[in-house]
């Protein structure tokens, strides 16, 4: 067996409530409205509803795991219900900096979809609902979204620990797709906003 060259990493044991996705012993990182308010295409809404409440749209953890190719990174995400205009509750959403590394979420409660896409164009929605695991591939963007009117999107990620975050092209470009709600169901439709 090859030594490590790096870190030495005790293991590790973290709970995580499998319906609320909560953990008692770690603090998750809260994304509100106001933070990410330029992502959602009603504009005039997102203003609207920040100068009332600035709601909590979602919350995940991040586990400090070192940030090597051979270590793996995990978490909760939890994206509360409610929408922004005809819009659903969403995350950021973003790339891996190293754009050849994949994920896994698994969905642990609610309901909703996984929202993807690529460089070169291509989109998928995969659906998530309790017991389901998506497989988010090398290259694609991902940004979960909850189409639940009443419950939480509650998943377990896993990713590798070098992959890191690129946030920063979704904010600049957004998604090619917003998932809305249309005749009281989800809907994809184009991204008047989207640019190229
Ligand atoms: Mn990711």
């Amino acid at each position: 067996m090859n030594a490590s060259p790096t870190t030495t990493v005790k293991a590790v044991v973290t709970d995580f409530d499998v319906t609320t996705g909560l953990s008692n012993t770690k603090a998750p990182l809260q994304r509100r409205l106001s933070a990410m308010a330029d992502m959602y295409a009603d504009q005039e809404a997102a203003a609207a509803q920040v100068a009332q409440e600035d709601t909590l749209v979602y919350e995940f953890f991040d586990m400090g795991v070192p940030s090597t190719s051979g270590d793996v990174a995990y978490g909760t995400s939890i994206t509360y219900p409610g929408k922004v205009g005809d819009e659903y509750h969403m995350t950021k959403g973003h790339f891996h900096e190293v754009l050849d590394t994949a994920e896994i979420y698994y969905c642990l409660s609610g309901r909703g979809y996984m929202l993807m896409e690529n460089p070169e164009g291509d989109w998928q929605a995969a659906e998530f609902t309790p017991g389901q695991a998506v497989y988010v591939p090398r290259r694609y963007a991902h940004r979960s979204i909850n189409v639940s009117p009443t419950e939480p999107l509650v998943t377990f990620f896993a990713f590798p620990g070098h992959a890191g975050h690129d946030y920063g092209t979704i904010e600049t470009k957004g998604f090619r797709k917003l998932c809305v709600e249309r005749d009281g169901k989800p809907a994809f439709v184009d991204n008047p906003r989207w640019q190229a």
